[in-house]
């Protein structure tokens, strides 16, 4: 079967998603690359993550709220999370503060340990002027079998 890859970026992040996508269709995906401006608000956004093939990948390219946003949408449309990539951290320094800690973390994943406290952690979209970081958040582990699927 064909790797189906869905990419959905913020306006500002339009250049570095399209050297993925060359990337991406030299290694034989098929690809699309919905390019979304922050002001068409979150109807584009669902539009372009409905109809799309079982099985696809999602990347999303944009900034860290923005981007979780449109997680949020695809995980509600039942894009399952292994398949969502988020590429926030190559185009701005993500820098995220730990809630227990308060120790400041590099991230590259929305859901990442500290590397201070061990503390499993997921990334908000608080960001604090202050620490210059978003914040994060301990996850208190509800297993993926018990989530709610409403
Ligand atoms: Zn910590």
């Amino acid at each position: 079967m064909k790797r189906y890859v869905l990419i959905i970026v913020e306006r500002a992040y339009t250049e570095l998603a399209e050297e993925k996508l060359y990337e991406l269709r030299r290694e034989g995906a098929l690809c699309e690359l919905k390019v979304i401006e922050r002001k068409d608000g979150e109807a584009r956004i669902d539009d372009a993550i409905t109809h799309r093939p079982l099985g696809s990948e999602l990347l999303i390219y944009g900034a860290v709220d923005w981007s979780l946003m449109v997680e949020r949408k695809a995980i509600s449309e039942g894009f399952s999370r292994e398949l969502i990539h988020m590429c926030t951290s190559l185009v701005e320094n993500c820098s995220v503060f730990c809630s227990q800690c308060h120790a400041i973390n590099g991230v590259l994943e929305e859901r990442f340990v500290c590397e201070n406290c061990c503390q499993k952690l997921e990334v908000s979209d608080h960001y604090s002027a202050y620490h210059r970081a978003y914040l994060a958040y301990p996850i208190f582990t509800i297993e993926k079998g018990e989530e709610r699927d409403d």
